[in-house]
Protein backbone atom coordinates (compact mmCIF):
# COMPACT_ATOMS: atom_id res chain seq x y z
CA UNK A 1 0.00 0.00 0.00
CA UNK A 2 1.69 3.36 -0.83
CA UNK A 3 1.77 5.98 2.05
CA UNK A 4 -0.62 8.10 0.35
CA UNK A 5 -3.62 6.04 0.51
CA UNK A 6 -5.32 6.48 3.51
CA UNK A 7 -4.99 2.89 4.47
CA UNK A 8 -1.08 2.98 4.48
CA UNK A 9 0.57 2.23 7.65
CA UNK A 10 3.13 4.73 8.49
CA UNK A 11 6.05 1.85 9.05
CA UNK A 12 5.06 1.15 4.46
CA UNK A 13 8.67 2.03 2.82
CA UNK A 14 6.89 3.64 -0.11
CA UNK A 15 8.25 6.18 -2.50
CA UNK A 16 5.44 8.50 -2.40
CA UNK A 17 6.36 9.69 1.75
CA UNK A 18 10.09 9.02 0.94
CA UNK A 19 9.85 11.87 -1.93
CA UNK A 20 8.40 14.17 0.23
CA UNK A 21 10.42 13.43 3.34
CA UNK A 22 13.47 14.27 1.09
CA UNK A 23 12.17 17.28 -0.48
CA UNK A 24 11.42 18.26 3.31
CA UNK A 25 14.98 17.59 4.17
CA UNK A 26 15.87 20.63 1.96
CA UNK A 27 13.35 22.72 2.29
CA UNK A 28 12.80 22.39 5.91
CA UNK A 29 15.84 24.88 7.06
CA UNK A 30 14.75 27.36 4.80
CA UNK A 31 11.16 27.54 6.00
CA UNK A 32 13.02 28.27 9.36
CA UNK A 33 15.08 30.72 8.53
CA UNK A 34 12.58 32.59 6.41
CA UNK A 35 9.80 32.42 9.61
CA UNK A 36 12.45 32.69 12.40
CA UNK A 37 14.64 35.36 10.70
CA UNK A 38 12.68 37.85 9.04
CA UNK A 39 10.70 40.52 10.17
CA UNK A 40 8.32 40.17 6.73
CA UNK A 41 7.90 36.73 7.62
CA UNK A 42 7.48 36.33 11.72
CA UNK A 43 4.72 39.10 12.26
CA UNK A 44 1.27 38.59 11.35
CA UNK A 45 -1.52 41.12 11.57
CA UNK A 46 -5.20 39.50 11.86
CA UNK A 47 -8.49 40.43 14.11
CA UNK A 48 -7.53 38.18 17.20
CA UNK A 49 -9.97 39.48 19.97
CA UNK A 50 -12.90 42.20 17.85
CA UNK A 51 -14.82 39.57 16.02
CA UNK A 52 -17.69 36.92 17.77
CA UNK A 53 -18.32 34.02 16.65
CA UNK A 54 -21.19 33.62 13.90
CA UNK A 55 -22.56 30.23 14.68
CA UNK A 56 -22.80 30.45 18.59
CA UNK A 57 -22.40 32.17 21.73
CA UNK A 58 -20.89 30.02 24.70
CA UNK A 59 -19.02 31.61 26.78
CA UNK A 60 -18.48 28.37 29.63
CA UNK A 61 -16.10 26.69 26.62
CA UNK A 62 -13.25 30.09 26.99
CA UNK A 63 -9.68 29.06 27.79
CA UNK A 64 -8.52 30.08 30.86
CA UNK A 65 -4.89 28.77 30.99
CA UNK A 66 -2.51 30.92 30.60
CA UNK A 67 -0.86 28.81 27.86
CA UNK A 68 -3.90 29.87 25.82
CA UNK A 69 -2.85 33.53 26.17
CA UNK A 70 -1.36 35.74 23.42
CA UNK A 71 0.69 39.10 23.88
CA UNK A 72 0.17 41.46 20.97
CA UNK A 73 2.43 44.33 20.52
CA UNK A 74 0.14 46.92 21.68
CA UNK A 75 2.78 49.80 20.48
CA UNK A 76 3.45 50.43 16.97
CA UNK A 77 7.15 50.96 18.36
CA UNK A 78 7.31 48.03 19.35
CA UNK A 79 6.75 46.13 15.55
CA UNK A 80 10.04 46.31 13.09
CA UNK A 81 9.22 49.05 10.70
CA UNK A 82 8.29 46.60 8.15
CA UNK A 83 4.80 46.14 9.95
CA UNK A 84 4.57 49.79 11.34
CA UNK A 85 1.33 51.34 10.06
CA UNK A 86 2.67 54.43 10.00
CA UNK A 87 6.12 53.82 7.72
CA UNK A 88 3.57 51.79 5.57
CA UNK A 89 1.34 55.33 5.65
CA UNK A 90 4.43 57.37 4.44
CA UNK A 91 4.26 55.23 1.28
CA UNK A 92 0.73 56.52 0.10
CA UNK A 93 1.47 59.38 -1.63
CA UNK A 94 -0.87 61.49 -3.46
CA UNK A 95 -0.18 58.81 -6.56
CA UNK A 96 -0.45 55.72 -4.19
CA UNK A 97 -3.26 57.16 -1.62
CA UNK A 98 -5.46 54.43 -0.40
CA UNK A 99 -9.18 54.89 -2.06
CA UNK A 100 -11.79 56.20 0.02
CA UNK A 101 -14.96 53.25 0.52
CA UNK A 102 -16.85 54.88 -2.11
CA UNK A 103 -14.08 54.94 -4.47
CA UNK A 104 -13.81 50.85 -4.06
CA UNK A 105 -17.36 50.53 -4.44
CA UNK A 106 -17.30 52.35 -7.37
CA UNK A 107 -14.62 50.42 -9.19
CA UNK A 108 -15.33 47.45 -10.87
CA UNK A 109 -14.43 44.36 -9.04
CA UNK A 110 -11.57 42.14 -9.77
CA UNK A 111 -10.05 45.39 -11.77
CA UNK A 112 -6.19 45.60 -9.89
CA UNK A 113 -5.36 49.44 -8.34
CA UNK A 114 -2.15 48.98 -9.62
CA UNK A 115 -2.28 51.58 -12.14
CA UNK A 116 -2.35 54.24 -8.42
CA UNK A 117 0.60 53.48 -7.08
CA UNK A 118 3.34 55.83 -7.23
CA UNK A 119 6.16 54.41 -9.48
CA UNK A 120 8.65 52.98 -7.21
CA UNK A 121 5.82 51.34 -4.69
CA UNK A 122 5.23 47.54 -4.76
CA UNK A 123 1.41 46.91 -3.96
CA UNK A 124 2.99 44.83 -1.19
CA UNK A 125 4.05 47.83 0.78
CA UNK A 126 0.69 49.90 0.99
CA UNK A 127 -1.53 49.32 3.47
CA UNK A 128 -3.61 46.79 2.68
CA UNK A 129 -7.74 47.54 1.41
CA UNK A 130 -10.67 48.40 3.75
CA UNK A 131 -13.02 45.02 3.64
CA UNK A 132 -11.68 44.38 0.03
CA UNK A 133 -13.12 41.32 -0.79
CA UNK A 134 -12.52 39.82 -3.62
CA UNK A 135 -15.34 37.12 -4.48
CA UNK A 136 -12.04 34.93 -5.71
CA UNK A 137 -10.65 34.79 -1.90
CA UNK A 138 -11.39 31.98 -0.12
CA UNK A 139 -10.80 33.34 2.80
CA UNK A 140 -12.88 36.25 4.60
CA UNK A 141 -10.35 38.61 4.93
CA UNK A 142 -8.60 38.99 8.28
CA UNK A 143 -6.67 42.09 8.56
CA UNK A 144 -8.57 45.09 6.90
CA UNK A 145 -8.32 48.47 7.78
CA UNK A 146 -5.69 51.32 7.38
CA UNK A 147 -5.83 52.79 10.73
CA UNK A 148 -4.01 50.44 12.44
CA UNK A 149 -7.16 47.86 13.55
CA UNK A 150 -6.49 44.36 14.53
CA UNK A 151 -3.92 42.96 16.46
CA UNK A 152 -0.41 42.67 15.79
CA UNK A 153 1.57 39.56 16.93
CA UNK A 154 5.28 37.97 16.93
CA UNK A 155 4.49 34.49 15.08
CA UNK A 156 8.05 33.59 16.91
CA UNK A 157 6.87 34.64 20.71
CA UNK A 158 3.90 33.06 20.25
CA UNK A 159 4.62 29.54 19.41
CA UNK A 160 1.78 27.10 18.50
CA UNK A 161 1.96 23.97 21.28
CA UNK A 162 -0.31 22.31 23.77
CA UNK A 163 -2.55 24.88 25.26
CA UNK A 164 -5.03 22.36 27.20
CA UNK A 165 -7.43 23.85 25.16
CA UNK A 166 -9.87 20.58 25.00
CA UNK A 167 -13.63 19.29 25.47
CA UNK A 168 -17.04 20.34 24.07
CA UNK A 169 -15.91 23.60 23.18
CA UNK A 170 -12.90 21.97 20.90
CA UNK A 171 -15.04 19.89 19.38
CA UNK A 172 -18.15 21.71 18.62
CA UNK A 173 -15.34 23.33 16.37
CA UNK A 174 -14.02 20.55 14.87
CA UNK A 175 -17.32 18.86 14.31
CA UNK A 176 -19.02 22.00 12.76
CA UNK A 177 -15.84 22.20 10.73
CA UNK A 178 -16.35 18.56 9.30
CA UNK A 179 -19.77 19.34 8.64
CA UNK A 180 -18.95 22.01 5.92
CA UNK A 181 -17.61 18.76 3.90
CA UNK A 182 -21.51 18.02 3.42
CA UNK A 183 -21.78 19.46 -0.13
CA UNK A 184 -25.52 20.37 -0.93
CA UNK A 185 -25.47 19.21 -4.94
CA UNK A 186 -23.08 16.11 -5.13
CA UNK A 187 -22.20 16.34 -8.74
CA UNK A 188 -21.50 12.72 -10.71
CA UNK A 189 -18.25 13.56 -11.89
CA UNK A 190 -16.10 11.80 -14.38
CA UNK A 191 -13.19 13.29 -12.66
CA UNK A 192 -14.00 11.37 -9.32
CA UNK A 193 -11.51 8.98 -9.99
CA UNK A 194 -8.83 11.15 -10.99
CA UNK A 195 -6.59 12.54 -8.19
CA UNK A 196 -4.97 15.27 -7.94
CA UNK A 197 -1.50 14.00 -6.83
CA UNK A 198 0.91 14.12 -9.13
CA UNK A 199 3.11 10.86 -10.08
CA UNK A 200 2.28 9.52 -6.80
CA UNK A 201 -0.37 6.29 -6.33
CA UNK A 202 -2.99 7.50 -4.68
CA UNK A 203 -6.51 5.71 -3.32
CA UNK A 204 -9.07 4.50 -5.05
CA UNK A 205 -12.66 6.20 -4.09
CA UNK A 206 -13.86 3.44 -2.47
CA UNK A 207 -10.76 2.77 -0.31
CA UNK A 208 -10.97 6.42 1.35
CA UNK A 209 -14.60 6.27 1.76
CA UNK A 210 -14.43 3.32 4.13
CA UNK A 211 -11.96 5.02 5.97
CA UNK A 212 -13.19 8.23 6.34
CA UNK A 213 -16.68 6.73 6.89
CA UNK A 214 -15.32 5.72 10.84
CA UNK A 215 -15.08 9.45 11.12
CA UNK A 216 -17.34 10.96 9.63
CA UNK A 217 -20.06 9.74 7.46
CA UNK A 218 -20.04 11.10 3.88
CA UNK A 219 -22.30 10.81 1.45
CA UNK A 220 -21.82 7.83 -1.33
CA UNK A 221 -21.11 10.14 -4.73
CA UNK A 222 -17.74 11.14 -3.42
CA UNK A 223 -16.03 13.07 -6.40
CA UNK A 224 -12.82 14.40 -6.38
CA UNK A 225 -13.52 17.82 -4.80
CA UNK A 226 -14.74 17.00 -2.14
CA UNK A 227 -12.34 14.55 -1.09
CA UNK A 228 -9.73 17.07 -1.68
CA UNK A 229 -11.98 19.60 0.84
CA UNK A 230 -11.63 16.74 3.44
CA UNK A 231 -8.27 15.94 3.32
CA UNK A 232 -7.02 19.51 3.79
CA UNK A 233 -9.19 19.60 7.02
CA UNK A 234 -8.38 16.30 8.96
CA UNK A 235 -4.80 16.93 7.90
CA UNK A 236 -4.32 20.36 9.41
CA UNK A 237 -6.00 19.04 12.54
CA UNK A 238 -3.37 16.35 12.18
CA UNK A 239 -0.46 18.87 11.55
CA UNK A 240 -2.35 20.59 15.02
CA UNK A 241 -2.35 17.43 16.73
CA UNK A 242 1.29 16.69 15.70
CA UNK A 243 2.23 20.13 17.08
CA UNK A 244 0.83 19.81 20.34
CA UNK A 245 2.19 16.23 20.96
CA UNK A 246 5.47 17.70 19.69
CA UNK A 247 5.36 20.57 22.52
CA UNK A 248 3.32 18.97 25.66
CA UNK A 249 3.26 20.01 28.94
CA UNK A 250 4.01 17.48 31.23
CA UNK A 251 1.66 18.62 33.91
CA UNK A 252 3.82 16.96 36.41
CA UNK A 253 7.31 17.89 36.01
CA UNK A 254 6.21 21.06 34.55
CA UNK A 255 8.39 20.41 31.56
CA UNK A 256 7.25 21.18 27.86
CA UNK A 257 8.79 18.19 25.51
CA UNK A 258 7.28 15.59 23.04
CA UNK A 259 4.66 13.04 24.24
CA UNK A 260 4.89 9.83 22.27
CA UNK A 261 1.91 8.57 23.35
CA UNK A 262 0.09 11.51 22.53
CA UNK A 263 1.59 11.07 18.87
CA UNK A 264 0.17 7.82 19.36
CA UNK A 265 -3.29 8.10 20.06
CA UNK A 266 -3.73 11.25 17.33
CA UNK A 267 -1.60 10.34 14.57
CA UNK A 268 0.18 6.94 14.70
CA UNK A 269 -2.89 4.57 15.13
CA UNK A 270 -4.86 6.58 12.53
CA UNK A 271 -2.63 6.55 9.46
CA UNK A 272 -5.17 8.11 7.12
CA UNK A 273 -4.57 11.10 9.22
CA UNK A 274 -0.95 11.52 8.50
CA UNK A 275 -1.56 10.46 4.60
CA UNK A 276 -3.72 13.73 4.84
CA UNK A 277 -0.77 15.98 6.32
CA UNK A 278 1.00 14.63 3.76
CA UNK A 279 -1.29 15.42 1.55
CA UNK A 280 -1.67 19.04 2.51
CA UNK A 281 1.99 18.98 1.94
CA UNK A 282 2.12 18.07 -1.36
CA UNK A 283 -0.73 20.92 -2.32
CA UNK A 284 0.85 23.69 0.03
CA UNK A 285 4.26 23.54 -1.30
CA UNK A 286 2.65 23.86 -5.30
CA UNK A 287 0.90 26.61 -4.05
CA UNK A 288 4.20 28.37 -3.06
CA UNK A 289 5.74 26.75 -6.15
CA UNK A 290 3.47 28.21 -8.61
CA UNK A 291 4.05 31.40 -7.19
CA UNK A 292 7.63 32.08 -8.26
CA UNK A 293 7.43 34.35 -11.08
CA UNK A 294 5.19 36.82 -8.74
CA UNK A 295 7.45 36.47 -5.57
CA UNK A 296 10.84 37.42 -8.52
CA UNK A 297 8.99 40.55 -8.63
CA UNK A 298 7.76 41.37 -4.96
CA UNK A 299 8.97 44.06 -2.89
CA UNK A 300 9.00 43.23 0.93
CA UNK A 301 9.40 47.03 1.97
CA UNK A 302 11.68 46.74 5.26
CA UNK A 303 12.94 50.47 4.55
CA UNK A 304 16.12 48.71 4.62
CA UNK A 305 17.60 47.28 1.18
CA UNK A 306 19.64 44.62 2.74
CA UNK A 307 17.14 43.19 4.53
CA UNK A 308 14.76 42.96 1.62
CA UNK A 309 17.39 40.99 -0.55
CA UNK A 310 18.22 38.86 2.26
CA UNK A 311 14.77 38.02 2.62
CA UNK A 312 14.22 37.92 -1.02
CA UNK A 313 17.19 35.26 -1.19
CA UNK A 314 15.65 32.72 1.13
CA UNK A 315 11.99 33.18 -0.26
CA UNK A 316 13.19 32.64 -3.79
CA UNK A 317 15.39 29.85 -2.77
CA UNK A 318 12.68 28.03 -1.16
CA UNK A 319 10.57 28.37 -4.60
CA UNK A 320 13.60 27.74 -6.34
CA UNK A 321 14.10 23.60 -4.23
CA UNK A 322 10.29 23.17 -4.74
CA UNK A 323 10.57 23.94 -8.75
CA UNK A 324 13.81 21.61 -9.34
CA UNK A 325 11.39 18.58 -7.97
CA UNK A 326 8.96 16.76 -10.14
CA UNK A 327 5.55 18.51 -9.53
CA UNK A 328 3.82 16.17 -7.12
CA UNK A 329 0.07 17.92 -6.98
CA UNK A 330 -1.57 18.83 -10.17
CA UNK A 331 -4.85 21.19 -9.73
CA UNK A 332 -5.71 20.99 -13.00
CA UNK A 333 -7.95 17.71 -12.62
CA UNK A 334 -10.29 19.43 -10.27
CA UNK A 335 -13.33 21.62 -11.21
CA UNK A 336 -12.99 20.09 -14.37
CA UNK A 337 -16.90 19.04 -15.39
CA UNK A 338 -20.10 20.73 -16.45
CA UNK A 339 -21.02 21.27 -12.60
CA UNK A 340 -17.70 23.10 -11.66
CA UNK A 341 -18.48 26.73 -11.52
CA UNK A 342 -21.15 26.06 -9.12
CA UNK A 343 -19.32 23.30 -7.22
CA UNK A 344 -16.26 25.87 -7.17
CA UNK A 345 -18.58 28.36 -5.69
CA UNK A 346 -19.94 25.63 -2.99
CA UNK A 347 -16.60 24.59 -2.40
CA UNK A 348 -15.20 28.28 -1.77
CA UNK A 349 -17.99 29.35 0.64
CA UNK A 350 -17.97 26.53 2.50
CA UNK A 351 -14.04 27.05 3.07
CA UNK A 352 -15.03 30.52 4.30
CA UNK A 353 -17.48 29.06 6.57
CA UNK A 354 -14.47 27.37 7.88
CA UNK A 355 -12.54 30.39 8.00
CA UNK A 356 -15.31 32.41 10.39
CA UNK A 357 -15.57 29.42 12.58
CA UNK A 358 -12.19 30.54 13.76
CA UNK A 359 -13.76 33.12 15.88
CA UNK A 360 -15.58 30.14 17.67
CA UNK A 361 -12.45 28.80 18.93
CA UNK A 362 -12.11 29.80 22.26
CA UNK A 363 -8.50 29.78 23.14
CA UNK A 364 -6.52 32.38 22.23
CA UNK A 365 -3.15 30.76 20.97
CA UNK A 366 -5.49 28.09 18.89
CA UNK A 367 -7.76 30.90 17.70
CA UNK A 368 -4.43 32.58 16.31
CA UNK A 369 -2.41 29.77 14.77
CA UNK A 370 -5.93 28.14 13.35
CA UNK A 371 -6.80 31.98 11.77
CA UNK A 372 -3.11 31.71 10.10
CA UNK A 373 -3.37 28.27 9.01
CA UNK A 374 -7.15 28.48 7.26
CA UNK A 375 -5.43 31.56 5.85
CA UNK A 376 -2.87 29.78 4.61
CA UNK A 377 -4.94 26.56 2.74
CA UNK A 378 -7.54 29.40 2.22
CA UNK A 379 -4.54 31.07 -0.23
CA UNK A 380 -2.88 28.29 -1.42
CA UNK A 381 -6.71 27.20 -3.18
CA UNK A 382 -6.82 30.98 -4.01
CA UNK A 383 -3.30 30.41 -5.91
CA UNK A 384 -4.25 27.03 -6.83
CA UNK A 385 -7.76 27.42 -8.55
CA UNK A 386 -7.54 31.52 -9.28
CA UNK A 387 -3.75 32.41 -10.76
CA UNK A 388 -2.98 31.60 -13.79
CA UNK A 389 0.98 31.69 -14.44
CA UNK A 390 1.06 33.14 -17.43
CA UNK A 391 -1.21 36.30 -17.22
CA UNK A 392 0.40 38.32 -15.15
CA UNK A 393 -2.06 41.65 -14.70
CA UNK A 394 -5.27 39.67 -14.25
CA UNK A 395 -4.34 37.72 -11.02
CA UNK A 396 -6.15 38.55 -7.91
CA UNK A 397 -4.38 40.57 -5.33
CA UNK A 398 -2.35 38.83 -3.02
CA UNK A 399 -2.38 40.43 0.15
CA UNK A 400 0.59 40.59 2.54
CA UNK A 401 -0.91 38.83 5.19
CA UNK A 402 -1.95 35.80 2.85
CA UNK A 403 2.16 35.47 1.82
CA UNK A 404 2.81 35.51 5.34
CA UNK A 405 0.06 33.34 6.25
CA UNK A 406 0.89 30.46 3.03
CA UNK A 407 4.31 30.55 4.11
CA UNK A 408 4.10 29.84 7.84
CA UNK A 409 1.65 27.38 6.93
CA UNK A 410 3.63 25.34 4.94
CA UNK A 411 6.59 25.73 7.97
CA UNK A 412 4.06 24.45 10.45
CA UNK A 413 3.20 21.33 8.23
CA UNK A 414 7.51 20.77 7.22
CA UNK A 415 7.69 20.92 10.91
CA UNK A 416 4.62 18.05 11.42
CA UNK A 417 6.61 15.91 8.75
CA UNK A 418 9.70 16.29 10.68
CA UNK A 419 8.06 15.62 14.26
CA UNK A 420 6.42 12.33 12.40
CA UNK A 421 9.00 11.06 11.08
CA UNK A 422 10.83 11.27 14.77
CA UNK A 423 7.87 9.86 16.40
CA UNK A 424 7.09 7.25 13.61
CA UNK A 425 11.24 6.12 14.57
CA UNK A 426 10.84 6.28 18.92
CA UNK A 427 7.56 3.62 18.15
CA UNK A 428 8.99 1.67 15.79
CA UNK A 429 11.99 1.29 18.35
CA UNK A 430 9.24 0.93 20.98
CA UNK A 431 10.88 3.67 23.00
CA UNK A 432 8.56 6.16 25.13
CA UNK A 433 10.57 9.15 24.74
CA UNK A 434 12.43 11.45 21.65
P1 LIG B 1 -9.77 16.36 18.86
O1 LIG B 1 -8.43 16.66 18.27
O2 LIG B 1 -10.54 17.50 19.44
O3 LIG B 1 -10.64 15.67 17.72
C1 LIG B 1 -12.07 15.56 17.80
C2 LIG B 1 -12.50 14.36 16.96
O4 LIG B 1 -12.19 14.61 15.59
C3 LIG B 1 -11.77 13.06 17.31
O5 LIG B 1 -12.44 12.38 18.33
C4 LIG B 1 -11.78 12.32 16.00
O6 LIG B 1 -12.99 11.63 15.80
C5 LIG B 1 -11.70 13.41 14.97
N1 LIG B 1 -10.34 13.65 14.49
C6 LIG B 1 -9.23 13.93 15.21
N2 LIG B 1 -8.18 14.19 14.41
C7 LIG B 1 -8.64 14.04 13.15
C8 LIG B 1 -8.02 14.17 11.88
N3 LIG B 1 -6.74 14.55 11.73
N4 LIG B 1 -8.77 13.93 10.79
C9 LIG B 1 -10.08 13.59 10.90
N5 LIG B 1 -10.72 13.49 12.07
C10 LIG B 1 -10.00 13.71 13.20
N6 LIG B 1 -4.91 22.50 21.32
C11 LIG B 1 -3.65 22.79 21.71
O7 LIG B 1 -3.19 22.24 22.71
N7 LIG B 1 -2.86 23.66 20.99
C12 LIG B 1 -3.31 24.27 19.87
O8 LIG B 1 -2.60 25.07 19.26
C13 LIG B 1 -4.65 23.99 19.43
N8 LIG B 1 -5.15 24.59 18.32
C14 LIG B 1 -6.45 24.35 17.97
C15 LIG B 1 -6.97 24.99 16.85
C16 LIG B 1 -8.31 24.79 16.49
C17 LIG B 1 -8.85 25.49 15.28
C18 LIG B 1 -9.14 23.94 17.27
C19 LIG B 1 -10.60 23.75 16.92
C20 LIG B 1 -8.61 23.28 18.38
C21 LIG B 1 -7.28 23.48 18.74
N9 LIG B 1 -6.72 22.82 19.84
C22 LIG B 1 -5.43 23.09 20.21
C23 LIG B 1 -7.47 21.78 20.53
C24 LIG B 1 -7.10 20.38 19.94
O9 LIG B 1 -7.19 20.40 18.54
C25 LIG B 1 -8.05 19.27 20.43
O10 LIG B 1 -9.37 19.63 20.17
C26 LIG B 1 -7.89 18.98 21.91
O11 LIG B 1 -6.55 18.66 22.22
C27 LIG B 1 -8.78 17.76 22.32
O12 LIG B 1 -8.37 16.63 21.60
P2 LIG B 1 -9.20 15.30 21.45
O13 LIG B 1 -8.27 14.16 21.65
O14 LIG B 1 -10.40 15.37 22.31
O15 LIG B 1 -9.65 15.22 19.91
Amino acid sequence: VCAFEPQARVSDTCSSYATLDALNDEIHPILDSITQDTDFFSYYRLNLFNKICPFWQDESSLCGNIACAVNTIDSQEDLPPIWRVEELGKLEGPRAGHPGKRQQEERPKKKPLQGRLGDDVGESCVVEYDDECDERDYCVPEDEGSSGKGDYVSLVDNRERFTGYAGLGAHQVWDSIYRENCFVKPPNSPSSQLSPLHGLQVQAANDFRSVIQREQPQPDDECIEKRVFHRIISGMHASISTHLCREYLNQTTNEWGPNVQCYKDRLHNHPERISNLYFNYALVSRAVAKLQKHLEHYKFCSFDPDQDQDTKDKVLALTGQLHSRPQIFDEAVMFQDENSIELKEDFRNRFRNVSRLMDCVGCDKCRLWGKLQVNGYGTALKVLFEYDETKNGENPLLRRTELVALINTLARISDSLAAVRSFRQAVEAGHEEI
